[in-house]
């Protein structure tokens, strides 16, 4: 291998673009040369080449690979960001917005070093690099690099060179593989094998070349025989003897243990037709010439590889014992074969048409579909949901792991992904060594560091921008542990409240011993459970309290306390009414309170606030008085209207109106035709000939309200109706007006 022998001249890299591309506008070539020429000038290489040698060749290369006049400017300026005093804003004066966004993209991406063995690791870099190019060129440009750097690579430092052909073997030559373009694969993995082993490499060759006489003969006999048939059955076809690259060699003795001369595929022929038929018709011709081997034989036709690679494979037995492997294939196939993703945009007259468009299209789609490498089906359908850009981020650890996130996931969900104990004490966040609020969306490439607190814990906020199930998850059952032990607590204030109730001693009265027997008999697993019911209302404490303290005493009590058995009636028949007219998020059957400072009926938009001592008090969620400092936002809690609300809610009204005659009997009876009840109301009427009336109405649900009020409005003489949410303030609010 001397691969600087023969230096490229531009002149040579025009003259292939022509050769595809007779259109091709090649001043922005020349200008690119230019350019780079000054830029580079006084650098040389390791080799001792001019630095202008690299940029040549990889432009050469990208011919090779049927590239646009875009794509071989950037190829020839793609170092001069990262290694010489140009800057990207002067790269896009120069050359336009596309060029600058190919060079920028290779730059960013040769930023990033890679190195582990784990496959998964490596496989979520590719992705990645994908992800990150946006544009396919950058990767074909990236690609051209590594090939011309691999080819001089006998020039760098030993420990440098293991890296560079270690990140070969994972990241670029399964790259090209995917891009389906075979020769450049594998001369990546050839380059990388001789520089990794080059004593294996050099006794492998040796080897191939000490039998290649004699397979030679063998061959030529088999292809003999083949022609022949062939020509019989009048079928049009090249058939090409056809050398394994080493490399793939080398790693089947390896995988499968085995020794060289077990190798048995080293014999191989490839046929080229016209047309699929034709690839079948000369698959049975070989078959019925000589005896396949059971489960060598693939269909490659019929089921395409991701990378639209396309051919029948089939190893025989031929006359002496030898294996001969036959792969067949039309010559479209054979070209999408070599030149991958290349022979898709093939140049025609006037340019890239629509069609080449779409056509890069589909192989994007293709390309990002991974399954054939992939093991696990879930995985698969996972990957089946990357369209055409992955709606993927990649993200590094502080130790250079990639991991991979739904677009639009945040620290918070990289955090969890680690560890739970990570997220849920997870404080803060640096990304790339700065400090990002928590929300921060992140970015392919970013290096992602979670600050933690052990005190710490998670906010019922973040579920409101996680993207991960894991996350969500994890963050609701946190809060949802939280919200049993809250109600634990406030359980057992509330058990312990009604034992004093009847001037008994709570420390005496409430033993574990007991209470766990009245657990077991109200069928809840534990004293805590029993607690947390008591305390998200499921069942009341004096329920508890009457089975453990005789019936007569609690009634003795109750007498005392002078309660009438009528109002008693009355307290539980509305106290059963309320219960499921609201469900409290994940809970079913809470018992809850409504709010005297806001009143809310079905329809209005609700919160819960954990009280202490009193259960679950609604609120209307605009309720001034849970913005109150004594308000504690850690117990409030998310609620909705449930299904059974049907009894009535208390809503304040009050009207102003004209002081007219006979007006309090129409609002009266525009109230009552919609069949809602007053159940209290004052009037007052003021020096100006104007009244305030003041109504508590008892209203099912908003829509009613909006109705009630409606019709009132209709009343000739009222010139305002409104909906009072804080009765007691506004009442003290009027009491101040008249003083
Ligand atoms: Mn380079």
């Amino acid at each position: 291998m001397d691969p600087e022998k023969k230096i490229t001249r531009l002149e040579e890299v025009i003259e292939n673009l022509l050769s595809y591309y007779p259109q091709a506008d090649v001043d922005i070539i020349w200008k690119a040369y230019v350019y780079i020429a000054k830029a580079h000038r006084g650098q040389t290489r390791l080799s001792g080449s001019p630095y202008l040698s690299h940029p040549l060749e990889v432009a050469y290369i990208l011919t090779q690979l049927k590239q646009d006049p875009y794509t071989i400017a950037a190829g020839l300026l793609h170092d001069t960001i990262e290694d010489t005093y140009s800057t990207a804003e002067e790269i896009r004066d120069q050359f336009g917005p596309e060029v600058e966004l190919l060079v920028d993209g290779v730059t960013k991406i040769s930023k990033m070093t890679f190195s582990t063995s784990e496959e998964q690791q490596a496989e979520n870099f590719r992705k990645m690099l994908l992800a990150m190019a946006k544009d396919i060129r950058v990767i074909l440009i990236k690609l051209a690099d590594r090939l011309h750097n691999m080819r001089t690579i006998l020039f760098i430092s030993p420990a440098k060179q293991k890296e560079i052909v270690q990140e070969t073997l994972d990241i670029y030559a399964p790259l090209a593989n995917r891009l389906g373009i075979g020769w450049l694969k594998c001369e990546l993995e050839e380059l990388s094998f001789h520089c990794l082993y080059p004593d294996a490499f050099a006794g492998l060759q040796a080897k191939i070349d000490k039998g290649q006489e004699a397979r030679d003969k063998i061959i030529n006999e088999i292809e003999k025989v083949v022609t022949l048939e062939l020509e019989k059955a009048v079928i049009p076809a090249k058939v090409q003897g056809r050398s394994k690259h080493l490399y793939s060699i080398y790693q089947k003795m390896e995988r499968e243990s085995i020794d060289f001369h077990e190798v048995y595929d080293l014999l191989g022929l490839r046929i080229i037709t016209d047309s699929i038929r034709n690839c079948y018709a000369i698959l049975g011709i070989i078959h019925s010439l000589w005896r396949p081997i059971p489960g060598r034989f693939k269909d490659y036709i019929a089921l395409p590889k991701a990378n639209m690679y396309q051919t029948l494979h089939t190893t025989v037995i031929a006359s002496r014992g030898e294996r001969v492997e036959f792969q067949i294939r039309t010559e479209e196939m054979h070209r999408i074969a070599e030149e991958g993703i290349a022979a898709h945009w093939r140049y025609k007259e006037g340019g890239v048409g629509e069609k080449g468009y779409d056509e890069k299209f589909v192989w994007l789609r293709h390309l990002l579909d991974w399954q054939q490498e992939l093991k696990d089906p879930k995985e698969f359908m996972d990957t089946l949901k990357i369209d055409l850009f992955p709606e993927e981020v990649y993200v590094f650890t502080p130790k250079g792991d990639v991991k991979s996130f739904p677009f639009g996931a945040t620290p918070v969900d990289f955090a969890y992904s680690v560890h739970t104990d990570i997220g849920n004490q997870c404080v803060g966040t640096k990304v790339n060594s700065r400090l990002v609020p928590l929300n921060y969306k992140l970015k392919n490439g970013d290096i992602i560091e979670i600050l933690t607190n052990p005190r710490h814990t998670p906010s019922r906020d973040w579920l409101k921008f996680v993207k991960t199930c894991r996350a969500r998850n994890k963050i609701r059952s946190w809060i949802k542990a939280e919200q049993k032990e809250r109600s634990r607590e406030l359980g057992r204030e509330i058990l312990e409240k009604q034992v004093a109730k009847y001037n008994q001693d709570p420390a005496t009265v409430l033993k574990t011993k007991d209470l766990n027997d009245i657990a077991k008999r109200l069928n809840y697993s534990s004293v805590e459970d029993l607690l947390a019911a008591i305390g998200f209302g499921k069942i009341t404490g004096r329920q508890v309290v009457e089975e453990l303290i005789p019936r007569e005493e609690l009634e003795k009590y109750d007498k005392a306390r002078e309660t009438s058995p009528l109002k008693r009636l009355v307290k539980a028949v509305s106290k059963r009414a309320v219960e499921g007219a609201v469900k409290v998020k994940g809970m079913d059957d809470i018992f809850v309170r409504f709010a005297k400072c806001c009143s809310p009926v079905p329809g209005d938009f609700i919160i819960g606030y954990i009280t202490r001592g009193r259960g679950i008090s609604i609120h209307t969620r605009d309720c001034p008085s849970m913005a109150g400092l004594e308000y504690d936002a850690e117990r409030k809690i998310e609620v909705e209207w449930g299904k059974k609300a049907q009894n009535a809610y208390p809503v304040r009204v009050n009207i102003g109106t004209e002081n007219r005659p006979g007006l309090l009997g129409m609002i009266s009876s525009a109230i009552a035709s919609w069949d809602v009840n007053i159940s209290w109301a004052n009037v007052e009427t003021f020096g100006d000939k104007t009244a305030t009336l003041d109504f508590d109405i008892e209203i099912t649900d908003l829509d009613q309200l909006n109705k009630v009020i409606s019709t009132i409005k209709n009343i000739k003489g009222v010139t305002r109706v409104e909906r009072i949410r804080n009765p007691s303030k506004y009442k003290a609010k009027i009491k101040g007006k008249r003083l």
